[in-house]
């Protein structure tokens, strides 16, 4: 039995095909166009695999209720052409089979939690930081939707007293995102993160904001692991110094030995390389199969 998975971005579309223990097969990344032609090179790949389901962990923001008219649709994404577009109706009806649906940050920490780093907890979270910032929520096992779906990427934060810098995110400037975001960081110091990557005081500030949005995750969700990952935490001296700030600023207030004493396997990159979205999808294929 087979299982089709897509990690659905704004600027690529990654497609696998798995086995039945969630093994990947084969893949391939079709650039997202528009959606027409973006959807037609999806289903004719998938349609050569006969899968059995379809796993999505899509871009948003997405309507994850199933009893809307909307469900399985991209919302009210910027993305020109992209808005009120359905992901989920398109593939079930070109395809046959269930699919199971969520945001691509729920797909990656669904991914670690079965396969990677969390493999086991009931609560971890997955942070994305690179042209966005993204949130996947798993509490008491089962992935968190609530009113929409979390969007902690945007949570506010306190700035730096030297940092002038006024923010990228048009809704909210001092926001995760709009404050440490790959472009944020490309605004502010006038080069890409890439490029950067020697100059401690970027990075000094850069582990400021994260490990200020990490504390406030640990203090609301209380995760058992916290995954951190996207182009900008390639940036991997960012790992010590966003442990030692949220030690800090929790300052001995949660009390447990993962914080006292195990910091390095408590933040940590995934498992899963590259690949805890797409294999999240895979999941999200399985438990779409199961429900049927
Ligand atoms: P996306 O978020 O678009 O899916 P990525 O997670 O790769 O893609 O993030 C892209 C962003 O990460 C860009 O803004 C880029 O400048 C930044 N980035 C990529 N590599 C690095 C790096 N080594 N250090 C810091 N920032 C980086
Ligand atoms: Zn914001």
């Amino acid at each position: 039995m087979k299982i089709g998975a897509i990690e659905a971005g704004g600027t690529k579309m990654v497609c696998a095909v798995a086995d039945e223990n969630g093994k990947l097969i084969d893949r391939v990344t079709f650039p997202t166009r528009e959606p027409k032609e973006t959807f037609g090179d999806m289903i004719d790949y998938f349609k050569k695999w006969e899968i059995a389901a379809l796993g999505i962990g899509c871009f948003g923001p997405i309507d994850l209720h199933k009893a809307s008219p909307t469900y399985g649709f991209i919302t009210s994404t910027p993305k020109p052409g992209w808005a009120n577009v359905d992901v989920v109706g398109t593939f079930q009806e070109a395809l046959g089979v269930p699919v199971g649906f969520d945001t691509d940050v729920n797909g990656a920490i669904l991914g670690e939690v079965t396969w990677g780093a969390a493999k086991g907890v009931d609560c971890a979270i997955y942070i994305t930081i690179g042209t966005g910032v993204g949130v996947g929520v798993y509490v008491n096992g089962g992935l968190l939707h609530g009113l929409v779906h979390p969007e902690a990427g945007h949570m506010l934060l306190a700035r730096h007293p030297e940092d002038s810098y006024t923010g990228k995110c048009p809704y909210h400037h001092t926001c995760l995102e709009g404050l440490a975001a790959g472009p944020a960081l490309e605004e502010r110091w006038g080069a890409k993160g890439a490029e950067l990557s020697g100059r401690a005081e970027v990075w000094e500030l850069e582990a400021y904001y994260i490990a200020q949005a990490v504390t406030n995750y640990i203090l609301a969700y209380s995760p058992q692991k916290i995954i951190l990952w996207g182009g900008v935490m390639h940036q991997e001296e960012l790992f010590p110094m966003i442990r030692a700030k949220v030690k800090e600023l929790l300052g001995d207030y949660i009390s447990h030995e993962m914080i006292f004493d195990k910091m390095e396997e408590y933040i940590v990159k995934p498992a899963l390389g590259e690949d805890p979205g797409i294999l999240g999808a895979v999941k999200l294929g399985m438990l779409a199969l199961q429900e049927k």
